[in-house]
């Protein structure tokens, strides 16, 4: 059910899809040279994005190590991003203004079942896993093999959650041990034990947006978001750096020379994703209100668009498969690695989203260079979630993220190994793959034209 694109072989630098066929190609005879087709500005589009530029982005994030919300390190990478997204010709930058915590920056329902604002924000680490067992993902001694495998534990008794939140077998396969690495000590590297020092601290927060406007339609939106806060005093350089330099780079090249669009398209980089999802709660509950309203009336206007899809991208770039049942992992991306794209089939909003996530996997299907994409109905835990009773809404992520991140698939999720020398180019290929489904699924549904 995955395998619908051929994967070719990795070269140091992206095909630009030479050899892939594209639907309008195929449709001519069987070994014409070049049919005759107008050029695709969207094939043209995803040609730009490089994985060198990627990684040069990733880079540009890592030097403000883990980028922990209430921290000077997460406002300084505000202000990075805030910079580059400029220098990309998306100058008219915002920021969203919140205090953390604070009822503004939470789930309306959470605070009402809390019993007001009192309460607001106390909860939010469950968000972030929870867990506090410091380094422990993945480190496992080894040689310390039972001599007889474990039975499995019947699904839904004690010993079978006990083992669902520990680390074991369940009748998902084995699982590995998941939590947040809050020890600096378990930085080996003295610098960014340095860069990561300051402990967070509760006040003011922002996030930065910038907005492509609408030619035609400049009262709706997309909107393509990502967290730049990060856990785990390492450089948050997957979870999610991956996420925001993909939103960084699709904003760069919808701002190239000729590129329109007929409705808006807005790039977000959220803040306190790891705290509660607080960043994205702010912008819903704040703007919610605002959309489709001309401001000032008669000038043509829009500070809030209609909201017309929420796109988020979480963790964009380790696929390696899941944990052996000796606790060891797989060094190398699997075979059958892809980008997945969830919407909540639990949500208001769910028969749109499927829809969107569909019109993604078709884009997918059309434009990606090396890994297929899958679409799945469990987006959890990421800032799409505060839109998904408003809007269509999906993430797209390297794993599902409650069957195979929370499985622990990922032995670097919130931990001081998540930094940029720890992927390989494969892994960044993935994030970079990602980023093409997101930016031609969005350029078909936001009418990208591309004039030389
Ligand atoms: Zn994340």
């Amino acid at each position: 059910m995955k395998h619908t694109l051929l994967t070719v072989a990795i070269a140091g630098v992206l095909a630009t899809g030479a050899s892939v066929t594209t639907p309008s190609a195929s449709s001519g005879q069987a070994g014409a040279v070049q049919a005759q087709v107008a050029p695709d500005p969207i094939r043209e589009l995803v040609g730009h994005l490089e994985l060198e530029r990627y990684k040069a982005t990733l880079q540009g994030l890592a030097q403000f190590g883990d980028r922990q919300q209430g921290t000077k390190r997460n406002r300084d990478a505000v202000d990075w991003i805030e910079a580059q997204l400029k220098s990309y010709g998306c100058a008219n930058t915002e920021r969203i203004t919140y205090m953390y915590p604070s009822p503004e920056a939470s789930d309306p329902a959470a605070v009402a079942r809390q019993g007001g604002a009192g309460r607001a924000g106390a909860g939010g680490a469950a968000e972030a896993g929870g867990g506090q067992r410091a380094g422990g993902g993945g480190q496992r001694v080894a040689g310390a093999a039972p001599a007889t495998p474990p039975s499995p534990p019947v699904p839904g008794s004690p010993e079978w959650v006990r083992r669902s939140r520990e680390g074991g077998s369940t009748q998902y396969g084995f699982r590995g041990r998941t939590g947040v690495n809050n020890n600096l000590e378990s930085q080996a590297n003295e610098k960014l034990r340095e860069l990561n020092a300051e402990p967070t601290s509760p006040g003011e927060r922002q996030q930065v947006f910038c907005t492509k406007v609408g030619v035609t339609r400049p009262q709706e939106m997309y909107i393509i978001g990502a967290h730049m806060d990060g856990l785990g005093k390492g450089e948050a350089v997957n979870d999610d750096g991956s996420g925001t330099a993909l939103v960084m780079e699709i904003a760069r090249i919808m701002h190239m020379p000729g590129v329109t669009s007929d409705v808006s398209i807005r790039f977000i980089l959220w803040n306190n994703e790891e705290s509660g999802l607080n960043g994205a709660w702010a912008y819903v509950n704040q703007r919610v209100e605002l959309q489709g309203i001309e401001s000032p009336r008669g000038s043509g206007r829009y500070p809030e668009p209609k909201w017309l899809g929420m796109i988020q991208h979480d963790m964009m770039m380790w696929d390696h498969g899941m944990p052996r049942a000796d606790g060891t992992l797989n060094p190398d991306q699997r075979p059958e690695a892809d980008v997945n794209i969830e919407f909540q089939s639990a949500s208001r909003f769910v028969d749109q989203s499927m829809k969107l996530a569909f019109a993604f996997k078709a884009a997918a299907d059309a434009y990606t260079t090396h890994y297929p994409a899958a679409v799945g109905p469990h987006m959890t835990n990421t800032d799409s979630r505060p839109f998904q009773d408003r809007v269509a809404a999906i993430s797209l992520r390297e794993n599902e993220r409650g069957m195979q991140t929370g499985a622990g698939w990922n032995p670097h999720w919130h931990q001081p190994t998540d930094l940029f020398a720890t992927f390989s180019d494969r892994d960044f290929l993935l994030g970079l793959n990602a980023a093409q489904v997101t930016l031609s699924g969005v350029a078909r549904l936001a009418g990208v034209k591309a004039v030389k």
